[in-house]
């Protein structure tokens, strides 16, 4: 049925188009220029003052607002020479902002400023910029910079509100920590691998407890345990969930970070590798229901060795590991070479479904039992040893895995086992994921309503009494639906 092929490695699609390069310019002990006196002059000086800047401003007539400035600021230094610019002021320059209102005048001031080789802004003159500005949330040495490119500023502030929100004030002296212990942790540590562990375990404890002020005595107990902390390569399974990225825990996110290498198959949703470590090398490991695929063997021979070779390697896989992802042979085949192995759970496809569709798969009027049954032997075939018993059983939710090829014959065989010909029956494509769709019907024609629609991607069925309440909101409303669309197309 299926051609072996082998494990090869993928990259990942690459950036999509950036609106601008967000690119951070120190400007510690620079000097910096600003000529003219508009409004927006007294907060551009604030900025590059704050950015330890020694900024000379040129205004022969300031504002009350820009006078105030020196005596305002926290760091770096403002001069104010209440006369006209001129070319020699832009001498040694790093930085230089036109804040005129002449334009003429500006266009000058910006030839002259790129002339001495500094970095160009005009306040409200992007034709004349060569870097614009974007909102900020500081907690330096943390800064983090937010722009819309001009399209949206209210939005890029709602952002910065939230962004504020997230990033508790303590983080700026756990930065600053970082910053301070940087080099000695680099000094104990000089393998990769231990600086990263050091650094998450930091970074964990900054998470944890922001309003705390680090200490040497954390710096101790920090490096005490990631020394101690076991070394060498391991292998994480960890669930990819079904589709949808953001049903991935957090333990997951965490593992996809961390990892140097991921094996993953055709059913993880390209979404995901997207969260993981830039430099990971990514290897599409291809079991698919019916496709070619790689060899187990192959699989866990790839996982060891990698291991073996130190390797943080995560084994990425649709839903949960441990549903129906033959985990066990993989779990086994590292224990058998000595990797440590974990495993991280994920959403599997059944909850996916579920949710997506806001059915209970325990509705407690219908379900006594909640059943996972796979719908292909190691042939592709119905198994033959399936309980048809507990498939008839008038109480029991059933979830079929890789139902696709067997459909037809499990409902009709269940039928004829005893089960009701009227029970709901439903099946989902692509569950979670955008071009999500639902079939729905009863054991008795949902194989036909399949046939017809012709849809493709990874599928589940759900079969039972519990789903009667959901199966019919659902009917309902792609009803209406379709009601809206022949509407629409009249
Ligand atoms: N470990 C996975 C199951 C792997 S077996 C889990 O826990 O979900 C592969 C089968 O999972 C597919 O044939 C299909 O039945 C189901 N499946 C996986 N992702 C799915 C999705 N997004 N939508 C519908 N079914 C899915």
């Amino acid at each position: 049925m299926s051609t072996p092929r082998q494990p090869r490695e993928t990259r990942s699609a690459g950036l999509e188009p950036l609106a601008v390069l967000p690119v951070f310019v120190p400007l510690q002990g620079k000097r910096a220029v600003l000529a003219g006196s508009n409004g927006g002059a007294p907060w551009k000086v604030k900025l590059l003052a704050a950015a330890g800047a020694a900024v000379d401003v040129y205004a022969p007539e300031p504002s009350e607002e820009l006078r105030a400035v020196p005596a305002d600021i926290a760091a770096g230094s403002v001069t104010l020479h209440e006369r006209q610019w001129q070319p020699a002021d832009l001498q040694a320059c790093a930085f230089a902002i036109g804040a005129m209102e002449d334009e003429d005048d500006c266009i000058a001031f910006v030839a002259a400023a790129r002339e001495a080789g500094a970095i160009v802004n005009a306040v409200d003159r992007p034709h004349l910029c060569d870097v614009k500005f974007g909102a900020i949330v500081n907690r330096s040495p943390l800064v983090v910079g937010i722009s819309t490119e001009g399209a949206a500023p209210v939005f890029g502030q709602t952002v910065r509100a939230r962004i504020e929100g997230m990033l508790p004030r303590g983080f700026k002296t756990w930065v600053g920590a970082a910053r301070d212990w940087r080099e000695r942790v680099s000094e104990r540590f000089h393998g990769f691998a231990e600086r990263r562990a050091f650094w998450e375990r930091f970074t964990d404890r900054a998470f944890a407890e922001p309003a705390h002020v680090p200490t040497e005595a954390d710096l101790a107990e920090l490096l005490g345990a990631t020394e101690a902390a076991p070394k060498g390569g391991a292998v994480t399974l960890v669930g990819a969930g079904p589709g949808d990225a953001e049903l991935l825990t957090l333990k997951a996110l965490r593992a996809l970070r961390n990892a140097d290498v991921i094996l993953y198959d055709d059913l993880v949703a390209p979404d995901i590798l997207d969260y993981a470590r830039r430099e990971a090398r990514t290897m599409l490991v291809g079991k698919t229901g019916h496709g070619p695929s790689c060899r187990q063997d192959d699989i866990n021979a790839l996982m060891v060795q990698l291991a073996k070779a130190g390797k943080q390697v995560v084994r990425l896989k649709s839903g949960d590991p441990l549903v129906f992802g033959r985990a066990g042979e993989e779990i086994e085949a590292c224990r058998l070479a000595g990797i440590p192995v974990s495993v991280v759970p994920g959403v599997s496809a059944a909850q996916g479904a579920a949710a997506s569709l806001g059915v209970s798969l325990t509705h407690r009027d219908a379900a006594r039992r909640l059943q996972f049954v796979t719908g292909h032997d190691r042939k592709g075939e119905l198994p033959e040893d399936l309980n048809w018993g507990a498939l008839a059983d008038p109480s029991v939710t059933t979830v079929v895995y890789m139902p696709k090829r067997t459909l037809r014959l499990l409902l009709e065989r269940a039928v004829a086992e005893g089960l009701s010909p009227g029970t709901p029956a439903l099946v989902t494509f692509n569950a979670t994921r955008p071009d999500q769709a639902v079939v729905i019907g009863t054991a008795a024609d949902l194989a036909d309503r399949i046939e017809a629609a012709g849809l493709e991607g990874p599928a589940i069925l759900m079969v039972g009494e519990a789903l009667r309440l959901g199966a019919t909101a659902i009917a309902a409303d792609q009803a209406s639906a379709a009601q809206s669309f022949s509407t629409a197309l009249r």
